[in-house]
């Protein structure tokens, strides 16, 4: 089969991975010149199946109200009366209820965990490179009510099987011994072993240039226009560089997505939530970070990538808007400066900014969407590194008439159309 993917981040990158290695002649549009320069350039690396959970969740609307009031607030929403931003917020609204969270968080879970086993395949299948450190993730509580909400997910990740320790300061600082220097009360932290971090930016380029050489065609530098359909069923799409046909097309535009959709009468929920992220060189092993570090007080993720740092956090429903705010900058250098004050060159550190294509509920949205011939990777919010390797294993298998590893009940766009 011909088939047209729509989009080289780390989900189109990964579903060309999939659907090549079922043997199919695969060709990738991609509008900027190389793989992976949208939201998979600068994510907080964290691959963390153990965290995945939705944002909308039980007592986060008045938590969102309150912490938009901060001065130097972690998040921010525009008060413009944007319709694809009250329609979504309106639905995540629905979602917050305890009984609705369960039920998402457990579908995000089962993609996460397949989705890291699907990506640790994936190395031993090939010999891409992208600073992987398996060491695990670590959640750092600042506060007695933090050590409380951890107790409460060290609760849940017991009843999902999850290996995990709840630990106090000696403990932290044993698991990760550069917390030694840290500037901050640890009042304790949650130890999850088995996630693991990456540069999902080196995973795209890495992936992409082992899948040129096996013969799957990358067409950078091209937009994609609209999808072409013949007689309700999907033919290919007008580009830049000409009409593209082919027998199957994956939509895996991240943010995009919902614009290519829409003239097709498909309706995706999916809002772009801004955020923030610093990369910085590390200048002395022995002090910064060798595990991936959540900062639960501020929000903030810092992730070690090979010799450097990455932190990342906040979030904003701003629209498309990408642009790079000093302050917010500053916030995470001093973030992460309070608990790594050695060891990192925060003065040489580059700022970023991209935006989570989040769905209302939290899964993503995977698979048919009613036209014959196209099918879905879209959705993947905040943990789309997470998840791309086990939602693109899945969309791989539905393209190729193939039963998914994994259940697809909530994690298709049937649910947003009852
Ligand atoms: C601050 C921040 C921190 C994050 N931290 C983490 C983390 O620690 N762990 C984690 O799991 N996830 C994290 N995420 C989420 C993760 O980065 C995203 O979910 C993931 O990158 C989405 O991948 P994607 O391939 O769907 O989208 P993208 O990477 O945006 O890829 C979509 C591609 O489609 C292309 N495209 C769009 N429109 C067109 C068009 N018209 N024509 C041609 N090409 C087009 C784009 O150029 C882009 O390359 C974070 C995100 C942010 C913003």
């Amino acid at each position: 089969m011909k088939i047209l993917i729509l989009g080289a981040g780390v989900v189109g990158t990964a579903t060309a991975y999939y659907l090549h290695r079922q043997g199919h002649n695969v060709e990738v549009v991609e509008r900027h010149s190389s793989a992976g320069m949208d939201t998979s350039f600068g994510n907080a690396g964290g691959l963390c199946p153990s965290f995945a959970a939705p944002w909308a969740a039980p007592g986060m609307p008045l938590k969102v109200l309150k912490m938009a009031m901060q001065a130097d607030a972690p998040v921010r929403f525009s008060l413009w009366p944007e319709i694809d931003r009250m329609r979504w917020s309106l639905q995540w609204l629905r979602e917050c209820s305890s009984k609705r969270f369960l039920v998402n968080k457990l579908r995000m879970q089962r993609v996460a965990h397949y989705s890291l086993s699907c990506l640790r395949s994936l190395m031993e299948e090939t010999p891409i490179a992208f600073d992987f450190h398996p060491g695990g993730v670590l959640q750092l509580f600042q506060t007695p009510a933090e050590c409380e909400y951890g107790k409460i997910s060290a609760a849940a990740l017991t009843e999902f099987g999850i290996p995990h320790h709840l630990l106090d300061q000696a403990g932290a600082t044993g698991v990760e011994p550069t917390l030694r220097d840290a500037r901050i009360t640890i009042a304790g932290a949650l130890h999850m072993p088995a996630d693991a971090s990456g540069d999902s930016h080196a995973f795209c380029q890495s992936l992409a240039r082992w899948l040129e050489n096996e013969g799957v065609k990358f067409r950078f530098d091209t937009a994609v226009g609209r999808l072409l359909t013949e007689g309700g069923e999907a033919v290919g799409a007008e580009t830049s560089a000409g009409v593209l046909k082919a027998d199957a097309v994956v939509v895996a535009m991240g943010n995009q997505a919902p614009a290519l959709l829409a003239p097709l009468g498909i309706k995706l929920p999916v809002y772009p939530l801004k955020g923030f992220s610093i990369t910085a060189p590390v200048t002395s092993t022995e002090h910064a970070p060798n595990m991936s570090v959540m900062d639960e007080h501020n929000k903030v993720m810092i992730s070690r990538l090979g010799n450097r740092i990455r932190a990342a956090g906040m979030a904003e429903l701003v629209g498309h808007d990408l642009s790079l705010k000093l302050n917010r900058k500053d916030k995470l250098i001093r973030v992460v400066r309070s608990i790594f004050p050695n060891g990192i060159e925060y003065d040489q550190a580059t700022f970023w900014a991209g935006l989570r294509p989040m769905t209302p509920d939290g899964p993503p949205i995977l698979g048919s969407c009613g036209v014959k011939g196209l099918f879905l990777n879209s959705g993947h919010g905040s943990n789309g590194w997470t998840q791309a390797c086990g939602t693109s294993r899945v969309v791989a298998d539905l393209v190729c008439g193939r039963p998914p590893e994994i259940e697809l009940d909530g994690l298709t766009y049937e649910r947003f159309q009852r």
